[in-house]
């Protein structure tokens, strides 16, 4: 049985609906917009049970209010941000159940896309929202490149067939720019045909691994010395610690027209 569905909200945002040891009951993870998630329920015949948000933005918390119309669920989200909608509020370390799924998640602070941003761990997944992309990771809107680094290393240091399901369908863009950063990297050259493929389908990419995004990512990749030289190279001058090489390749990701 398939264990993670999901609806596709606005251009390019998912969002997840995970079933665990029963068919019928689901957890929604980060709904930006109600009407697709309630289709999909219908359609399925599925119950939901809970709602899991990771930060505070629109597009993963603007549905939440619609589906609390229909549905009494609880909802589990970031004890540092502000969403009026929220039952449960959550901090790095806190674990919680939904027996109904048959699924018990941890919770890790994740801050740097927004200062609260949390994800959610359990049963060999993570839902990460907008921390970390496939081949990517989020803008930097209210943290620092030393905490987005900070959480992106523990992702990285999650098991390698972790299962990671973010926010977006982005993969392909981020692999043109991957491929800037590590123009002879096989692993980003094998998965760029491999997406291309799966997104002519309309499919989505996701979910990736960790073991995967260690091997293309380059936000997690700044350790590495042909990153640190082509990160130098954009940057113009020599870049010392590891954040530093992290923060000049977000930067040429910002203004990368790939
Ligand atoms: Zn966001
Ligand atoms: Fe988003």
């Amino acid at each position: 049985m398939e264990e993670v569905l999901h609806a596709c909200a606005f251009e390019d945002n998912y969002i997840w609906l995970i079933r665990g040891t029963s068919p019928s009951h689901v957890a929604i993870v980060d709904p930006g917009d109600a009407a697709p998630v309630l289709a999909a329920l219908e359609k399925r015949r599925l119950t939901p049970v809970a709602i899991l948000c990771t930060h505070h933005h629109g597009d993963h918390v603007g549905g939440v209010g619609d589906i609390l119309k229909v549905y009494s669920i609880p909802v589990y989200g970031p004890a540092r941000e502000r969403i009026p909608t929220l039952t449960h509020r959550l901090a790095d370390g806190d674990r919680f159940s939904l027996p109904e799924l048959g699924l018990d998640f941890e919770v890790l602070d994740v801050p740097g896309h927004t200062a609260g941003h949390i994800a959610f761990y359990g049963s060999g997944k993570l839902f990460c929202g907008d921390t970390m992309f496939s081949a990517g990771c989020g803008r930097l809107f209210e943290g620092t490149a030393e905490q987005m680094h900070t959480s992106l290393s523990r992702f990285a240091a999650l098991p390698e067939d972790t299962r990671m399901y973010c926010g977006h369908e982005y993969t392909e863009a981020n692999l043109r720019f991957a491929l800037a950063v590590e123009p002879g990297n096989p692993d980003i050259l094998a998965y760029r045909d491999q997406a291309r493929a799966i997104r002519q389908q309309d499919l989505p990419t996701l979910p990736s691994t960790i073991g995967r995004e260690r091997r293309v990512n380059p936000f997690l990749r700044a350790g590495l010395p042909g990153v640190r030289q082509a990160a130098e190279k954009q940057a113009g001058r020599a870049l010392v610690s590891e954040v530093e090489v992290f923060a000049a390749v977000r930067r040429w990701k910002d203004g990368f027209r790939g």
